[in-house]
């Protein structure tokens, strides 16, 4: 029975493949334009497909998506923005 072994080796890449999406849509995102917050399996449109293209569930808008590690490195570029610049908050004074 050779197409049994066969079918088994494409049900272990089956496996990993499954395994490596689940991983990937509990990746989190957040809408920076209406504040929804998610996973990325909740987003509009996703697919399940690489290229699909996803959406913010609340507003539609997908250009204002940012996953969870960018929105760090966003929130760290900030930081380091009020630090260089302690004084700009206070320029109306
Ligand atoms: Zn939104």
């Amino acid at each position: 029975m050779m197409s049994a072994k066969i079918n088994h080796q494409v049900r272990e890449a089956q496996i990993q493949e499954f395994e490596a999406a689940i991983k990937d849509v509990s990746e989190p995102y957040v809408c920076i334009d209406c504040g929804w917050k998610g996973k990325k399996s909740q987003l509009g449109g996703w697919l399940g497909f690489v290229g699909a293209e996803a959406f913010c569930p609340a507003c539609g808008h997908s250009e204002f998506l940012v996953s969870g590690k960018e929105l760090d490195a966003m929130n760290r570029e900030d930081e380091k923005c009020k630090l260089q610049h302690p004084l700009s908050c206070h320029s109306n004074s």
